[in-house]
């Protein structure tokens, strides 16, 4: 099958470095992406095509720290606000957390209190989904305020990690513009 339009971009705009940050990861850097203009109105534009948008965004929601360049920009275009997911200890209470298993120990994200109301659409965005467990801690967060996620949408996913699944397991719908 031919690449989609916005998968051909994504694939022209990454950076690819073996070994980065550990030993046998291959790290994705879309700093090309994010760093050319038309490339990113375009896939911006793209994504929010696809977003199922019927009943409103209320907010975007990016993970730390590449999703909120997507959040921001997403946000704009569909009129909703946003708010970043951060790692832990970079709010200032109150805060909210949630804490999630990785390969070798555990990470806890955090979004500020009191900005989101029972029943808001919230779409979560980020880069990259390897193992879905920040994505699904991120909804599971979320969730706890009583929002709905409409959708999740990542440039790049890696399949073998089966992120998808996990997010199936979860209820998480999910879009990917390339794996
Ligand atoms: P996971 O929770 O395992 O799905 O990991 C997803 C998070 O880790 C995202 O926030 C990504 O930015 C980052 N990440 C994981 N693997 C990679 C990779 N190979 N290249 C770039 N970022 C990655």
């Amino acid at each position: 099958m031919p690449a989609s339009e916005l998968e051909q971009i994504v694939r022209d705009h990454v950076h690819e470095t073996p070994n980065f940050p550990s030993e046998g990861v291959l790290f994705r850097d879309f700093t090309p992406l994010f760093a050319d203009g038309p490339a990113f109105k375009r896939a911006v534009d793209l994504m929010c095509e696809q977003i199922d948008a019927e009943g409103g965004v209320d907010v975007v929601a990016g993970i730390e720290a590449r999703g909120f360049l997507l959040c921001s920009a997403i946000g704009y275009r569909l009129g909703a606000g946003v708010l970043p997911i951060r790692k832990a200890g970079k709010l200032p209470s109150p805060t909210v957390t949630e804490t999630y298993s990785l390969e070798y120990g555990e990470a806890t994200i955090e979004i500020r209190d009191g900005f989101l109301r029972p029943g808001d659409r919230v779409l979560i965005v980020d880069d990259v989904l390897a193992t879905g467990g920040t994505m699904v801690a991120a909804a599971s967060l979320l969730r706890r305020f009583g929002a709905e996620i409409i959708d999740s949408w990542v440039l790049f996913e890696l399949l073998d990690l089966h992120g998808a699944k996990a997010l199936a397991d979860n209820e998480i719908p999910y879009k990917s513009a390339w794996a």
